[in-house]
């Protein structure tokens, strides 16, 4: 393992409010970080040493960002591959795009994740309203259509319950890639925040809770309310996931969790930091981004251990508009993203509580 020197640059590709803790992280272990991203006064950027604004297909933009760090890696999975690729011929970049290839077709990522032996919700991939009609009498109803690709909280899905409504949902997804997933009865959702560093070494963090609103993550809660047997193989199963791919930094792992055997289902899979593990900036000695960036430049992994209870709340839209209150709350670490516009749905920032009141 070759370890980079302090002072040396980040090139991260993504703005979003994941890059800049990425960039914050970076910055405290002595390293530059370079934002890549079209838009201009991104969260990112506002912490960063540089960026460049261009689209991720402008190969001579590329090019220079490339030459200009000394490291690349990602905030987000939709990056196109040969973007990737194209940065990798001069730079490293970690993860690779195997992952980012897995991860970017639902249908190939459920595959990988069943290949490795861990079960997920059962699925078939079809291309038309009549195959959808013929894969449901397999799979039962209720059931989930998905795009394969670019769906994200919820957009891009649809339950359907009965045959009279698999027309209409297929129109309203306009593709004709799509996956269709039997409706797991979840008790609850769980993430595990997984790292891998250059040599092999691999640290989980405690596997956390996380409760939706409108399809959006809304709070998590570390650890999991859930027995400790679960949590083991929850991280075992992480474990495997990581160490099956090279892969290099942080990965998270969404499962479902079921009274019913199989009592752990994976979801899916981000290779990247992640919104439920948020609440490691206060709880861990080295957080998830730190985790990242430590993996990213060949440095030995940090320490993921925490005690007693973390609660990480979103502030989604309007919520941002409490933050006087939230600075006024003592024990409230308050974070806010730098987005200028409110808009509904965005994520705007977050607050972590540590050792909360039980609710
Ligand atoms: P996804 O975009 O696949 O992460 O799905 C977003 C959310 O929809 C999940 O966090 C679940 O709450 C719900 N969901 C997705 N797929 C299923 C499924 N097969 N069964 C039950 N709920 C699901």
């Amino acid at each position: 393992m070759c370890a980079l020197p302090p002072g040396s640059t980040i090139g991260i590709l993504g703005g979003g409010q994941l890059g800049r803790m990425l960039a914050v992280a970076a910055a405290q272990l002595g390293y530059s970080v370079h934002i890549y991203c079209p838009e201009k006064n991104n969260p990112a950027e506002q912490v960063s040493n540089s960026a460049t604004h261009a689209t991720y297909e402008d190969l001579e933009a590329l090019a220079a960002f490339a030459q200009a760090v000394d490291v690349v890696t990602y905030e987000f999975e939709n990056i196109p591959v040969e973007t990737v690729n194209d940065i990798a011929n001069t730079t490293p970049v970690f993860p690779n795009s195997e992952v980012l290839k897995i991860s970017q077709d639902r249908l190939s990522e459920k595959t990988f994740i069943n290949d490795l032996g861990i079960d997920t919700a059962p699925f078939k991939a079809v291309s038309s309203a009549q195959e959808a009609i013929e894969a449901l009498r397999d799979i039962g109803y209720p059931a989930v259509l998905k795009t394969r690709r670019f769906g994200y909280d919820g957009k891009g899905q649809v339950i359907v319950k009965s045959e009279d409504e698999i027309v209409a949902a297929w129109d309203g997804l306009n593709s004709d890639k799509i996956i269709i997933e039997g409706f797991i009865e979840f008790d609850l959702e769980i993430s595990v925040v997984a790292v891998r560093s250059q040599d092999g070494e691999v640290k989980c963090f405690a596997p956390v809770e996380n409760e939706h609103k409108n399809h959006i993550l809304d709070l998590s809660i570390a650890p999991a309310r859930i027995g400790a047997d679960l949590r083991e193989e929850a991280v075992a199963k992480a474990t495997r996931i990581i160490e099956n791919i090279d892969y290099v930094g942080v990965l998270t792992v969404e499962f479902f969790v079921s009274s019913k055997e199989p009592k752990l289902r994976v979801n899916e899979i981000a290779p990247r930091v992640h919104n439920s593990g948020h609440w490691t900036i206060e709880a861990c000695p080295s957080s998830q981004f730190e985790q990242h960036i430590r993996a990213i430049c060949g440095l030995p992994l940090g320490d993921c251990s925490f005690t007693g209870e973390a609660r990480m709340t979103n502030l989604i839209g309007e919520d941002i508009f409490e933050l006087p209150d939230l600075l006024a709350e003592p024990g409230a670490n308050v974070h806010h993203y730098g987005k200028s516009d409110v808009k509904p749905g965005r994520k705007m920032g977050h607050v972590t509580r540590l050792n909360p009141e039980p609710s």
